[in-house]
């Protein structure tokens, strides 16, 4: 008899985004006539920038002709595209190509990195998060039993305006420890000083820091870092995964890397150091067969002049979104976080009502579509996310409407 892995029945299912589907919908067929707008997509809208365009075209191209054809490529990405990435990303901060593994995707790697760890790792999670990081450990049976919103092996994190959304060091100590900033979904940063407390935090109990920058390119104001190994010491204690799924909208063509320093080990039960590079290479090599030659090549245009110009092009049309959005919610007095170094507003709901009966009142009145907080997580209650991923013709709508409603 087949036996399945029993920590699937541990995963909570996550109804946030069914249910906001539902709600949205259930709404639109009572009011036919009502013009939904939808501010709580984490998707991008802008199309692929016209110099990925054409240097995927071109690579297409090239398949078709025998000479120039290209098969398998390299599991840890093509060198043009490594090397791309190391020249831009990472000048001066001394990481090499072999650092950089390229894949299909920020989401797979933050879930498949945990392969590499001992089922007896604690881990620690910012609250709220991005589910990825929490439900991959459940599937790996490191995150306990599920009791009052919280798994019970989980050291929780939370990021509050009490806390001005930095995050506290625990009491106890994790040993992996996940960290997304600019944060998804709350929108708020840490200042280089703030994530050196963490990096340093890391080294003295010989923890690792999993680092999503996946929004480091919505990053406007200085001393915020775009990597955490801007920080000193970063090297010795963090992995980093970065995507080109919001800098270039390649959300549906999918491609992102991960950063494993040769200076980053863990220890086996023998107490012997062991380098991770080699157990992520080990690991890629095995399972996965690297992302189409196309793909790369339409991501190496964006180092290009006209792609970082396009890129920057993009960011500003969502960013402008987001001080649209944050100008209306201050002249409606709601007091809201981000959405100035991330696509993201978080806001606190008004009247302190909950953040379901929040979306309920918003879609009912202003017709507007966000996401309650509380489905990121327990400390996520009482704020609600707007993302500026739309466009700005909507975007200035929705705000226009929720200007008018009464609260
Ligand atoms: C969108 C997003 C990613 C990117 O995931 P991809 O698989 O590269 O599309 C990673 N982390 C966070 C927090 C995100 O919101």
């Amino acid at each position: 008899m087949v036996k399945i892995n029993e920590n699937f029945k541990d995963l909570k299912e996550n109804y946030l985004f069914s249910t906001v589907a539902k709600k949205v919908s259930e709404f639109q067929e009572k009011n036919p006539n009502k013009k939904v707008i939808k501010l709580g997509i984490g998707d991008v809208t802008r199309p692929i920038p016209n110099s990925c365009i054409k240097a995927m075209k071109r690579a297409l191209d090239e398949m078709s002709n025998s000479k120039t054809f290209r098969g398998y490529g390299p599991e840890q990405g093509y060198e043009f595209l490594r090397k791309a990435i190391v020249d831009n990303e990472y000048k001066n901060l001394g990481i090499d190509i072999d650092e950089i593994f390229i894949s299909d995707g920020a989401k797979c790697d933050c879930g498949n990195i945990v392969d590499l760890f001992d089922k007896d790792n604690k881990i620690a999670i910012t609250d709220p998060v991005y589910p990825v990081y929490l439900d991959t450990n459940v599937m790996a049976g490191r995150a306990g039993e599920y009791i009052n919103n919280k798994y019970s092996k989980v050291i929780y994190i939370p990021l509050t305006e009490e806390n001005n959304f930095i995050p506290d060091m625990s009491k106890e100590i994790p040993d992996i420890i996940y960290l997304c900033f600019p944060n998804n979904p709350t929108g708020t940063v840490l200042t280089k000083e703030q994530l050196k407390l963490w990096v340093d935090y890391a080294k003295e109990n010989n923890s690792i820091i999993m680092f999503d920058a996946a929004y480091c390119e919505f990053i406007t104001q200085k001393d915020i870092p775009k990597s955490i190994y801007e920080i000193e010491g970063a090297k010795e204690v963090a992995i980093e995964f970065k995507s080109y799924s919001k800098t270039a909208g390649f959300t549906g063509i999918r491609c992102a890397y991960t950063v494993v320093p040769k200076t980053l080990f863990a220890w086996d039960k023998n107490k012997e150091k062991i380098q991770l590079n080699k157990l992520w290479n080990r690991r890629q090599c095995t399972k996965f067969n690297g992302v189409s030659y196309i793909t790369q090549r339409g991501a190496e245009a964006i180092y290009t002049k006209e792609g970082k110009n396009e890129i920057k092009e993009n960011i500003n049309y969502y960013m402008n979104n987001a001080r649209i959005i944050l100008k209306g919610l201050k002249e409606k007095n709601i007091v809201a976080y981000g959405g100035i170094n991330s696509p993201y507003v978080w806001l606190k709901t008004p009247n302190n009502i909950s953040s379901w009966d929040f979306f309920d009142k918003l879609l009912l009145e202003a017709n507007v579509v966000g996401t309650p907080g509380e489905g990121f997580g327990p400390s996520g209650e009482g704020y609600f996310r707007l993302t500026a991923f739309g466009s700005k013709e909507n975007t200035i709508e929705a705000m226009d409407r929720i200007k008018s409603m009464k609260i």
